[in-house]
């Protein structure tokens, strides 16, 4: 027979995720409301937290902390992030959320690289390594990338004394920049840092048919470089158009 409470039920069930049954009805009130409300937001949390982790194409995400003023970095599955305020200029704070939400496409992320040519998962600029964000933003040795790169080392050791140092491996380039992004400081001049090299490799929104696309869904911009006409107004200064003078559009 149904009810609202059967509906209820049903909603229960339905969730991708596991929470505790209905209690009988008999023995609903405020104390057994407010449990389930709290176990069904634990298991909700826990499940994003989960699926992102599973995800290839968002490995900035993986094992995230949210840096908090008043204490050390937290795990914190929602929340408004830190850069959402921090990254006051639109452009820069735009590039850094899309590199972190998966949606600009790197041929080097898959769930079984083995199912894929060697050739096809390297770096289109220089092809010495799989072409993931660590490799492109910390590694690449593409004279672009490298002049934003030194911009970024500039800045970072100006500000706060930070020496930006080339990681040795893939993933210690991948921590490096989580380290970068994942402060509420040096994550302005790293937002800065990620929108010049994306503009300067400006096939990222274009995605292949091998590429990992599970957290991007297709949209008006994929076949762009995901920034309209007015992308250029919105910087602090007109030093983000070019690195040393070079005009960072590449048509490919
Ligand atoms: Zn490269």
């Amino acid at each position: 027979m149904s009810s609202w409470y059967g509906d209820l039920a049903i909603v229960l069930r339905d969730l991708p995720f596991s929470v505790p049954a209905l209690p009988p009805l008999r023995e609903l009130n405020a104390v057994t409301c407010k449990a389930l409300q709290d176990q069904v937001t634990m298991a909700m949390k826990n499940w994003v937290w989960d699926s992102i982790q599973q995800m290839v194409s968002v490995p900035l995400l993986h094992g995230r902390l949210e840096p908090r003023k008043d204490g050390p970095s937290q795990r914190i599955p929602l929340c408004q992030r830190h850069y959402l305020s921090a990254v006051t200029v639109a452009d820069h704070r735009l590039a850094l959320t899309r590199l972190l939400c998966g949606s600009y496409h790197f041929r080097g992320l898959h769930t079984n690289l083995a199912d894929h040519l060697p050739f096809d998962l390297v770096c289109r600029k220089c092809g010495v390594e799989r072409e993931t964000p660590g490799h492109v933003f910390m590694r690449c040795l593409d004279p672009q990338t490298v002049a934003a790169r030194q911009l970024l080392h500039d800045a970072l050791y100006q500000q706060f004394r930070v020496l930006l140092l080339y990681p040795l491996s893939l993933a210690n380039a991948t921590l490096l920049m989580q380290q970068l992004i994942f402060d509420c400081a040096t994550v302005v001049p790293m937002a800065r840092f990620i929108y010049r090299v994306i503009r300067a490799w400006h096939w990222f929104g274009r995605r292949l048919p091998t590429m990992v696309s599970e957290g991007a869904p297709d949209s008006d911009d994929s076949l762009g470089d995901g920034f309209g006409p007015g992308f250029r107004s919105g910087t602090e200064d007109a030093s983000d158009l070019d690195v040393d003078g070079i005009d960072m559009w590449i048509d490919m």
